[in-house]
């Protein structure tokens, strides 16, 4: 009998449906009757250059991404893109370059910007109130009408804080908007065309770490450098748009791998299914904070943002926010086949990840687990 899987609340990198890594498993030795290993084939090999083809139509499909939007697939994680965004689409560094920050994700993104010369102008940010999600109302908003773009993250990962579908309507038309939706990738649908970039690390809710997924409009590649700025080449999109992702050795296992978690989403419905069905795990988690608030307290106060993806928390005593109960609260988890409950390292709490492939009775479990945790008298 297969070994029961543990059920994985990681915030990534990677969970990763069962199906895909059988099938992983069953092609490692031999790919496509090559007599080869995928690992051992050359990036520039039919095969690959076929199944890079491939994830990137699939990708296409499943986003709806515009014929006048290039997908790249980059390397050197989300966190390069903080840099690749100034690199390309600055225009002059003196130039507004709006951030909203909303958690610490926005926050390292416009630290890197201001660290290559950009003139960084805060939109907004919800720091003083340690990123609970509390967003000020638009009247309040310092939006630049001549920025270079506006920046914001779909998704905090560490902080539980996912803005809300159609919060993009909500900024300036004719500006290009750059989001990083490394966390909720393809966990709802989105409007690509209200977008210049979008990107993120593949290793939440779509592969291994490794890969880079971003989607640029056209109009937007190699047109707005700033004087004075040479970009890295492997930061580059025009580079990368050229050579058609292959203009060094591109991460071929994590490619591969994500085209397999494209095919698998495909089959589940696409995006529209998965975004019932993660709406659905993230209302069961919810509805136990709720319904106990006297043992548990979620992190995020604001109205409508409460990440479906990563449901922050505190374990309560007397009231308060527990350590030593959020301990507790893990080891009694871990007992019964749940790992990696702990919130992030700078926060503290407790952080239940709930990506695409973890499927509904994973949340259920949980729920279960909470429940029964709520229950017990505190030690
Ligand atoms: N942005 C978000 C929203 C993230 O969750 C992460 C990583 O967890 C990053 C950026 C940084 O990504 P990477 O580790 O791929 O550089």
């Amino acid at each position: 009998a297969a070994p029961r899987r543990t059920l994985n609340f990681g915030a990534g990198p990677a969970v990763l449906p069962r199906t895909v890594l059988e099938r992983v498993q069953a092609e490692m030795l031999d790919y496509a009757g090559t007599g080869c290993s995928l690992l051992e084939l050359s990036h520039r090999s039919a095969e690959f250059m076929g199944l890079l083809a491939r994830a990137s139509a699939d990708l296409r499909a499943l986003m709806g991404v515009p014929a006048n939007y290039r997908i790249l697939f980059m390397q050197g994680g989300a966190t390069s893109q903080f840099s690749a965004v100034v690199y390309n689409l600055a225009v002059d560094l003196a130039a507004p370059h709006d951030y909203i920050v909303t958690g610490g994700w926005s926050e390292k993104a416009a630290q890197e910007a201001r660290r290559l010369g950009a003139n960084v102008n805060t939109v907004f940010s919800t720091k003083a109130t340690g990123h609970d999600g509390r967003i000020p109302p638009r009247s309040e908003w310092r939006l630049s009408a001549d920025a270079a773009y506006v920046y914001y993250c779909d998704n905090e990962t560490v902080h539980g804080v996912e803005m809300p579908g159609d919060f993009v309507e909500q900024l300036p038309a004719g500006v290009p908007v750059v989001c990083d939706m490394s966390s909720n990738f393809l966990s709802r649908p989105v409007d690509v065309s209200k977008y210049g970039v979008i990107y993120g690390g593949a290793q939440k809710n779509v592969g291994p770490a490794g890969v880079t997924l971003v989607i640029v409009r056209e109009d937007l590649i190699g047109t707005r450098t700033a004087p004075g700025l040479v970009v890295p080449v492997m930061l580059d999109y025009k580079t990368c748009a050229e050579n058609d992702s292959l203009y060094n050795t591109p991460p071929t296992f994590a490619i591969y791998v994500s085209g397999l978690v494209f095919e698998w989403l495909r089959a589940q419905g696409g995006v529209e299914a998965i975004s019932g069905v993660n709406a659905r795990k993230a209302r069961l988690v919810y509805d136990v904070i709720a319904g106990h608030a006297d043992t548990y307290r979620c992190t995020v106060a604001g109205d409508g943002v409460r990440s479906r993806m990563n449901v922050t928390f505190r374990v309560l005593a007397g009231g308060a926010p527990s350590a030593e109960r959020e301990r507790a609260f893990v080891a009694g988890a871990e007992q019964r086949g749940m790992i990696q409950l702990a919130g992030h390292r700078s926060v503290g709490g407790i952080r239940a990840s709930l990506y695409n492939a973890l499927d509904e009775a994973a949340a259920a479990a949980l729920a279960a687990y909470m429940r029964e945790f709520a229950a017990a008298p505190a030690r």
